[in-house]
């Protein structure tokens, strides 16, 4: 029998990766906490209909990327695919549209897409995100932005770009849909056959495109954002110049498209140029309609996700840090085991990090364990009353009575 490794697509967090995420997570933590964000988990799997209604039928995410499955009992459930669905689901089943508005969140969750593994993209990755629930202003679209800015400046994220655009309403996109179509309609030859098959079912794509003739051919297609509704133009002049106000650099790129259709007005996508092909870091924008798409009241609303690991690609590795062990238990003779025990049992409760042998190594080896862990002091349990306390920056060796242990290590250690 061979092996088995974690499916394709997923990886470990191991010890060492855990640290750096436990890091951009409190720094999450800080930053939109410090702005009235409190965080919220919603489950793994949800009913997939959330998704259909939410992400939208017509987008990669639900026409090939999902991970649903038949829970046995004819109800069809996906693995989530994105966080803002099920918050707005949340939020509806718990009647948070009737608490004071707006209601923020932020999470730190794993999502998962049927896509094609290659650096930085997963089927199994992490997401932060962040959402204001019943708020119109574009202050909380440029509060989303500043703080996403702040966590990836926190997390020294190398080269980012920040790239905002507006959608508009959903009547000026019906409106501008049809322009769209018409105009890819008469340029077919100048579209891939990807483009071409997809002119009905989702036009504004095509931006999306890499081939180049394509791109030469939307090069001269027409602007949603030069076809916006007067309050979306000032919504947007708005929420550009609260970002200038702060002096976030920002491009305006009236081509940018995100893979979700839930997004009305704002739209907003950070990249990183030290990432290769999946260069995308993190993104999101405003989606007033989301809520009655899910049976809800008309609830305004703005948010975006951060992918962990893209920020943690971006990011410069930190030196691996050690933990600390201020003591480490040997045994002289393994009828020492029960003192030893109870020793390192004790100096936890005294506050201290012990560690205990636990693979029965000679003496010499437990003193090289000890030395590998870098432990500040070591105690050497033996069959007599006395224990043998080691401090392992000077050499010194002391023979003390048990009880004076723990008290000559807080004496002399920083931690007194
Ligand atoms: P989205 O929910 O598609 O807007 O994605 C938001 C962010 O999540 C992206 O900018 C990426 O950083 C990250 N992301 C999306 N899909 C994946 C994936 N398959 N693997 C790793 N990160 C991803």
């Amino acid at each position: 029998m061979s092996v088995i490794q974690a499916p394709r697509g997923t990886f470990d967090v191991l010890p060492a990766d855990a640290a750096r995420r436990a890091v951009l997570q409190s720094h999450a933590e800080r930053i939109l906490g410090a702005a009235g964000y409190r965080r919220i988990e919603t489950p793994t799997f949800e009913p997939t209909e959330l998704f259909a209604r939410g992400v939208g039928e017509a987008t990669d995410i639900v026409q090939k990327e999902m991970y649903t499955f038949d829970d046995g009992g004819g109800r069809s459930l996906t693995l989530r695919p994105e966080g803002t669905a099920p918050v707005c689901r949340a939020y509806l089943e718990h009647g948070m549209h009737k608490l004071p508005q707006p209601v923020k969140f932020w999470y730190l969750s794993s999502f998962f897409r049927a896509e094609a593994p290659q650096r930085g993209r997963y089927r199994q990755f992490w997401q932060v995100g962040a959402e204001a629930i019943g708020s119109a202003e574009p202050e909380a679209d440029a509060e989303l932005i500043i703080l996403l800015a702040e966590l990836l400046d926190a997390m020294a994220v190398k080269e980012p770009r920040l790239r905002i655009s507006s959608l508009g309403t959903p009547a000026t996109r019906a409106a501008y849909r049809e322009e769209l179509t018409a105009f890819l309609r008469a340029h077919k030859d100048g579209l891939s056959p990807e483009v071409v098959a997809r002119i009905d079912l989702n036009p504004l794509r095509a931006f999306d495109a890499d081939d180049p003739r394509t791109r030469e051919t939307m090069a001269g297609a027409p602007l949603l954002l030069e076809r916006l509704a007067a309050d979306d133009v000032e919504h947007f002049a708005q929420v550009r110049e609260l970002l200038d106000d702060q002096e976030l650099a920002y491009e305006v790129d009236p081509t940018l498209v995100r893979g979700i259709d839930y997004y009305t007005r704002t739209l907003f996508e950070f990249t990183s140029d030290a990432l290769g092909a999946q260069s995308a870091v993190g993104g999101g924008g405003r989606y007033d309609e989301l809520m009655q798409q899910l049976s809800g009241p008309p609830t305004p609303a703005s948010g975006w996700a951060a992918g962990i690991e893209r920020i943690l690609l971006a990011a410069p590795e930190p030196p691996v840090a050690r933990l600390a062990v201020d003591l480490f238990v040997a045994r002289a003779v393994p009828e020492a085991g029960r003192a030893a025990f109870a020793l390192a049992a004790e100096a936890r409760r005294a506050g201290l990090s012990a560690q205990l042998e636990l693979a029965g190594r000679s003496l010499k080896g437990q003193l090289k364990q000890a030395d590998r862990l870098g432990a500040r002091y070591v105690a050497i349990v033996g069959d007599t009353a006395l224990i043998s306390l080691k401090d392992m920056e000077s050499g010194d060796q002391r023979e003390l009575e048990t009880q004076t242990v723990i008290p000559a290590i807080l004496r002399g250690s920083r931690l007194v």
